[in-house]
């Protein structure tokens, strides 16, 4: 071989680490299925009236290259120092958190804890986030986080009216103390469910306006403090129930709104550790009363028992989720905040009571000093506060403003104040800084002279000042040096099955690589330190980051319009048929309000749909699990005149490409409507087929499944939405930071303008290191790893739907429901059975009953994807043997799985050796997983709903 530059290309090419078959393993694997090229087998796949030509993107861009070009456009952003509150705050994450659950594949890969077992760990770390806010709040009872605080206050508002039962009004009152984002989002939340926002002064106007809730701002937007007593007793005489919005941190040093009569209390957990990142992604909490556990919206992690009666941890209530509600749902959460949870909670446990307490009393203590030396040069502000103040700067606002912001320190502008909020960053320079730019020519007052003379919680009514005790669980306390902490971390981190330890063949969430080069750039200042209303001159970095990325993804699919604001899969759907709506509206045509949903989607569109005011008819699938078309030409021609949408998963969510989806949208648009294609099956489709060119009017993309955002054990998630032209003007906006182009008054569904701003990166590296050919190569063996699956295992298990030529799409469905039915085995068996051979189990259950759906994806090398197929095979002739009697039914290395380290050192009388148990095949001795509880019950769990730390004592019974 000639040694020449040419030759020897720099060996940072991407394409190689990010797709896991090399050009040999393709090629036997192509052999196995019996395609003659990828392009033979995607002929055999994909429809050819939806394949595309090339997409218009730049070629691969080496890992270098694009760190480099990421870094000049971070460089764009002008990092300064934020007093604009808002909900928004400075924090340090503590570096052993940084560096050991954000920068850390062990915390960030892991998947959603649907299979408990395997997921202890983040299962004990969302139960301790539980806790904080239980004590926090305190109230009784909370869940393990939503997507941020409006959309959080959002499900407060339907809860309280499902809730309020006998309370017949519409109403629901909003104070005028509450934060301008969540405001917007309630009015857009509010108006499909028939629901009226009224705002104004609860103190004057409530006791005269009839309503079914409340809510108000704690700490108030402007930074007052006041008393919510009067308030919640006044919508209790009224039948009405009280939302609280409550800053975090300010409830270490106020009386918590649940000794205030509070019902529901919501916020933020971003300033406990987790940064601003120009919006998010960060944790908002939920809390309410015991007596509401039933109805309470997300997420909730309980405590239960496993097979040997020891203490286990597992999602409370999963039945109640929304997959299962569909359309009567009320919440359409799915993807919340997992990681900035686990965050939040680690920054507490690494802080301790005592170390919040100093933290909240010294950005206290800055405030008070502030206001002080506001007050000796001649200001005004309020004099009840906690980090926040509003000064009366009257004419002088703008141009005081301009100066600040000059030398680079945002204040929050009023039209005749100016809002100054302090955090855990607030150093005595900030102050003195400040104070300049307030003193005009006047000599400025002394820090040191204002410390000593102020007393203790200056701005803190005495009234108001916190007297109950919080995090007083031993796990508060334990962890404070940074020894301890990491060992603390990483104990929980080897309890769970992430992606750095095997394959998650999750059919539909695509859990594939997370390229380390992707995420590097999000703790980068540049993009984590910048507040999500920071002025429009600061961000220019993350504008063309956007932009570009909203380039990159129409790109993709064929859309002409992106909006970055939805911070979830659930979230896009709901604000893509908002812009249905609003279309239909515009047109005169306000009457169109059904929507078709084939009865195999997705629990969250029925439910977003049930959110957007839509009626939601069901259309039903042929025998070979595709959209039965004569159906939905039937509903569409019956329901002609109110026909808004039809919301249809392409490839369907049984993993195949049909034939029929042109003919689909045709029907759709024929009668009036528009076609949302839900995108979370992208992956089998960027570069071989566009939404936007098949008939698509909207579709959401799961950023953390196709564009590799990380799934974080549960999120964060990025859920942007492509439009056609005609959808694009209804595109949602934001009343602090509108995106221009667009009517500020649009819809709002997120509290910032870009939902989780600083992820993106994200995605938008991924998609320059893969370039068009990458990605498109991406897809084919996606599918060629799918049929691939599909190919070695249905001689083993059947595979439940096929497409043309017998090919599945970029995932595979096995019927587990013939072997149940003769041998009892049920696919949570199997599903068990697979972390003894150190795997997470596919899909399960969805979408069809009795089956597991698999996705390797385009990362998995054929080697591992061999390793759980040989799984697989070995764990069907396991059953094979109690099938033929010679394992007994209910004692049987599949019924008893997983199996624990505790079962095979204690006394064995099982009728299959310790070495079947816990080492089936000979490839677990070179690194063996071992789940630490075995099978959990879930129904005892449900029966006996704990949802706080247990006390520790529980811990040690045994
Ligand atoms: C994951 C998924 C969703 C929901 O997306 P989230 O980001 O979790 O809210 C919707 N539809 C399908 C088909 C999905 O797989």
């Amino acid at each position: 071989m000639t040694q020449n530059l040419t030759a020897l290309s720099q060996n940072d090419d991407f394409l190689t680490r990010h797709i896991g078959p090399d050009e040999s393993q393709t090629a036997a694997m192509l052999h196995t299925v019996g395609a003659s090229s990828l392009d033979d087998l995607i002929q055999q796949t994909v429809p050819a009236s939806i394949l595309r030509g090339e997409m218009p993107l730049p070629a691969p861009q080496s890992e270098t290259a694009t760190l480099n070009r990421l870094r000049t456009i971070a460089a764009k952003n002008q990092v300064a120092r934020s007093f604009i509150g808002a909900g928004y705050h400075g924090t340090i994450t503590p570096p052993v958190i940084l560096r050991n659950v954000l920068e850390n594949p062990g915390w960030y890969t892991a998947y959603t804890p649907y299979q408990p077992e395997i997921a202890q760990g983040r299962l004990e770390v969302l139960l301790n986030f539980q806790q904080m806010v239980i004590d926090l709040t305190g109230l009784e009872l909370a869940n393990a986080s939503l997507l941020d605080e409006a959309t959080a206050a959002a499900e407060a508002m339907a809860m309280c009216k499902r809730s309020a039962r006998k309370n017949k009004s519409n109403v629901f009152f909003i104070d005028n103390s509450c934060h301008s984002q969540t405001v917007a989002v309630l009015k857009t939340r509010a108006l499909p469910l028939g629901l009226e926002i009224v705002v104004g002064d609860a103190e004057t106007e409530l006791a005269s306006t009839p309503c079914f809730g409340v809510l108000l701002q704690y700490p108030a937007t402007d930074g007052s403090v006041k008393a919510l007593t009067t308030i919640s007793a006044q919508a209790k005489a009224q039948d009405a129930m009280t939302v609280v919005a409550a800053d975090i941190m300010s409830l270490i040093l106020l009386t918590p709104p649940g000794e205030q009569g509070a019902d529901i209390v919501v916020g933020s957990a971003q300033r406990f550790g987790v940064p601003m990142g120009f919006g998010g992604p960060h944790a908002a909490f939920f809390a309410t009363r015991e007596s509401f556990k039933r109805s309470i919206p997300g997420r909730i992690i309980g405590v239960s028992i496993d097979s040997r009666g020891n203490q286990a941890l597992r999602m409370a209530m999963q039945t109640r989720e929304q997959h299962i509600r569909r359309e009567k749902a009320t919440s359409n959460i799915c993807t919340s905040q997992a990681l900035l949870a686990i965050m939040a909670v680690f920054y507490a446990i690494y802080h301790g009571p005592e170390g919040l307490k100093t933290i909240a009393l010294r950005i206290n203590r800055m405030t008070g000093i502030f206001a002080a030396g506001l007050s000796q040069l001649g200001y005004t502000t309020n004099t009840a506060f906690f980090d926040t103040v509003s000064v009366n700067t009257g004419d002088a606002s703008t141009s005081i403003a301009d100066r600040a912001e000059a030398a680079l320190l945002n204040l929050r502008r009023g039209t005749q104040q100016l809002g100054v909020s302090f955090d855990e960053t607030t150093t005595t320079d900030d102050i003195e800084q400040l104070w300049q730019i307030f003193a005009g020519d006047k000599p400025l007052p002394s820090v040191s002279a204002l410390d000593q003379s102020l007393g203790n919680m200056p701005g803190i009514p005495a009234s108001l000042e916190r007297k109950s005790s919080y995090l007083s669980h031993p796990v508060f306390h334990q962890y404070r040096s940074e020894t301890e902490m990491l060992r603390y971390m990483n104990r929980l981190e080897r309890k769970d099955i992430a992606l750095n330890h095997s394959m998650i063949a999750l059919g539909s969430c695509t859990m594939k690589l997370n390229a380390t080069t992707e995420m590097i750039p999000i703790s980068w200042p540049e993009f984590s330190n910048i507040h999500p209303f920071a002025p429009r001159s600061q961000v220019t970095g993350y504008l063309q980051l956007i932009d570009e990325l909203e380039q990159q993804l129409m790109a993709c699919t064929g859309y002409d319009k992106f909006s970055m604001q939805p911070n979830a899969g659930s979230q896009g759907e709901y604000a893509g048929l908002l812009a249905i709506k609003r279309y239909h509206e515009s047109r005169g045509d306000a009457a169109r309000d059904i929507c078709l949903i084939p009865s195999s989607a997705h629990g969250t569109n029925p439910a977003s749909a049930a959110m957007a005011g839509m009626r939601v008819v069901i259309v039903g699938c042929d025998q070979l699990g595709n959209v039965d078309i004569a159906d939905l030409r039937q509903k569409a021609e019956r329901h002609a005149d109110q026909l808004s949408a039809l919301m249809v998963t392409y490839p369907s969510t049984h993993g195949v490409f049909e034939e029929g989806i042109r003919e689909i949208c045709d029907i759709t648009h024929q009668y009036g409507g528009q076609v949302y294609v839900d995108g979370a099956n992208m992956n089998a489709l960027v570069g071989l087929a566009a939404p936007g060119e098949f008939g698509a009017d909207v579709s959401h993309l799961n950023l953390h499944k196709t564009f590799c955002i990380p799934h974080g054990g549960g999120g964060p998630g990025m859920g942007p939405i492509g439009v056609k032209a005609h959808l694009a003007p209804f595109l949602p906006s934001h009343p602090v930071f509108p995106v221009e182009g667009l009517d500020p008054q649009n819809d709002t569904v997120s509290g910032a303008t870009y939902g989780s701003a600083s992820i993106l990166p994200i995605s938008w590296a991924y998609i320059s290191l893969m370039g068009g050919t990458g990605l498109k190569k991406a897809t084919e063996i996606a599918i060629l790893s799918a049929n691939y699956i599909a190919t070695r295992l249905h001689e083993h298990y059947p595979v439940l739907y096929t497409g043309r030529n017998g090919r599945v799409a970029h995932e595979c469905i096995i019927d587990l429901r013939p072997l149940k039915e003769s041998t009892g085995i049920s696919e949570e068996d199997i599903a068990k059975r697979l972390m003894d051979y150190g795997f997470h189990a596919p899909t399960m259950s969805f979408p069809v009953p009795g089956t597991l759906m698999i996705e390797p994806t385009e990362s998995e090398s054929k080697m591992e994807i061999d390793r759980f197929c040989d799984a697989m095979i070995h764990i069907r002739r396991e059953v094979g043997r109690v099938e033929s009697g010679q394992l007994p039914a209910d004692n049987n290395p599949l019924v008893n799985a997983p199996h624990t380290l505790a079962d095979i050192v204690a006394d064995w009388d099982r009728p299959y050796s310790r070495e079947e148990g816990s080492f089936p095949v000979a490839n677990l001795r070179e690194g063996k997983y071992w789940p630490t509880v075995n099978r959990i019950d879930n129904v005892y769990g449900d029966r006996n709903l704990i949802c706080s730390c247990p006390p520790i004592e529980s811990y040690m019974a045994d």
